[in-house]
């Protein structure tokens, strides 16, 4: 009985918080050679502000 996948919006994992929400309402951000997908900007933009916090090493 495998009848409910077929009519279901696919859904994706947000990227923090691991919510799955249909992909048509995910935001995405391009990584350099992915792209991540998250359940709305609140997580897109956690996730930014931790890449940022990655990529500047205080020295
Ligand atoms: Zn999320």
């Amino acid at each position: 009985m495998a009848t409910n996948d077929d009519n279901e919006t696919p859904t994706i994992a947000c990227e923090v918080c691991l919510t799955e929400v249909p992909a048509s309402v995910a935001q995405t951000a391009e990584g350099p050679d992915y792209v991540q997908h998250f359940c709305g900007l609140d997580c897109l933009e956690r996730w930014q502000e931790q890449g940022e916090k990655t990529k500047q090493k205080p020295d």
